[in-house]
C-alpha cells in the first residue's frame, strides 16, 4: 500500500478578502470574520491523491494544522475521499510562521506514522510563501520537487514528475519517501458529491494538541517563529483614469512620455 499524506491549510476565503482585518498586536490575520475554505491549490493536491487511489491500493492521510473550525475542511477532503483525517489544533500553534508551521506538521506526521508521499499546494491563497512544503521535507530529512505540474511515473518507491520552470519545465526523478508541491496545472480538482458527504460522515476527525506531539510550547506558533512579522499594512490600491485627446500619434507621444515621467520607460 502507498501511504499518502495531503497537507491541506484552511485560508479565508478569498472571495471574501476584503473582510480580512489584521490584529494590531499579533500583526497576524484574524480569521474569525471570514469563512475559511480549502486553499486551492490544496484541492489540486487532494484530487493528485485522489487520482492514484483510483489505480492503485492507496491510503489517503489529510492533514491540517488551525482553528477549530478547520475541521470543515478536514471533512470535506474525508467527503472527497480521503481514509483519515488530522488537525493540529491547540493555542499554542497560532500565529506560527511558515517555518514553526512546517515544524508542527512535520511532528504531526511523524505521529502518523506511515508515509511514502506528502503532498502539498506550491502556496497557500494567504501567506504564500512558498516555503512550508520544502521546510517539511528538510526537517524530515527527505527529498522534496516543487512546482509539480505532471505526475510521469508513480512507482511504489520512485517518482518521476515534471516540475514547472518559467520556459518550461524539469524531469525529476525522485526516491520516495518524498515531498511534492503542486500547481494548478496539475489536474482539475472534482468537486463533492451527495454520497461522499454521506459517507464522511462517520469518519472521525483525530485532533491532536501540543501535548499529543510531545515538544515543548518554545517550538511552535509564534514562539517558535524565527521570523516576526513587525508591520502588517494593508495598501490603499487607487486606479485613475486620465482621457488622453488628439490625435493617434499624438496620443502615442502624450503616452511614451508618461510612462517616461512615472520611470515604466
Ligand atoms: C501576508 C502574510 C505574510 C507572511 N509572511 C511571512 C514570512 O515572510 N515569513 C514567514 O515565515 N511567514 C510568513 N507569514 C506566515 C505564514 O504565512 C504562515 O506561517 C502560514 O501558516 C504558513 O505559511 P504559508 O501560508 O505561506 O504556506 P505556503 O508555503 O505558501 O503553503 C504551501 C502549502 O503548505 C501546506 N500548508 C501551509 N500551511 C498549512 C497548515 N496550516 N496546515 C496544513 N498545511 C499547510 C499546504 O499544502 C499549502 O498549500 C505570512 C502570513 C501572511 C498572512
Amino acid at each position: 500500500m502507498l501511504n499518502i499524506i495531503v497537507c491541506v491549510k484552511a485560508v479565508p476565503d478569498p472571495k471574501e478578502a476584503c473582510n480580512i482585518k489584521i490584529d494590531p498586536h499579533s500583526k497576524t490575520l484574524m480569521r474569525c470574520d471570514v469563512p475559511l475554505v480549502v486553499n486551492p491549490l490544496d484541492k489540486n493536491a487532494m484530487e493528485a491523491a485522489l487520482q492514484l487511489k483510483e489505480q492503485f491500493d492507496v491510503h489517503i492521510s489529510v492533514l491540517s494544522m488551525g482553528p477549530p473550525e478547520a475541521g470543515n475542511i478536514v471533512k470535506e477532503c474525508l467527503a472527497l475521499g480521503a481514509d483519515q483525517g488530522f488537525l493540529l489544533c491547540d493555542p499554542a500553534f497560532g500565529g506560527a510562521d511558515a517555518y514553526a508551521t512546517a515544524f508542527t506538521l512535520a511532528k504531526g506526521i511523524e505521529k502518523i506514522g506511515a508515509y511514502d508521499v506528502i503532498i502539498c499546494g506550491m502556496a497557500s491563497s494567504d501567506g504564500s510563501t512558498e516555503w512550508v512544503g520544502p521546510e517539511i521535507a528538510a526537517i524530515l530529512n527527505i527529498p522534496v520537487v516543487t512546482m509539480v505540474k505532471e505526475i510521469v511515473e508513480s512507482d511504489r518507491d520512485r517518482w518521476k514528475v515534471k516540475a514547472s520552470l518559467e520556459n518550461g519545465y524539469r524531469l525529476m526523478q525522485v526516491k520516495l519517501p518524498a515531498v511534492f508541491t503542486v500547481t494548478r496545472d496539475l489536474n482539475t480538482p472534482r468537486t463533492l458529491s451527495f454520497s461522499g458527504i454521506i459517507k464522511a460522515r462517520t469518519k472521525e476527525i483525530t485532533r491532536w494538541a501540543i501535548s499529543d506531539l510531545g515538544v515543548p510550547a518554545e517550538a511552535v506558533g509564534l514562539k517558535g517563529s524565527p521570523t516576526i512579522v513587525s508591520e502588517l499594512s494593508s495598501t490603499e490600491s487607487k486606479r485613475e483614469a486620465e482621457i488622453i485627446a488628439g490625435t493617434r500619434e499624438e496620443k502615442a507621444e502624450f503616452l511614451v512620455q508618461k510612462l517616461a515621467d512615472v520611470g515604466v520607460l
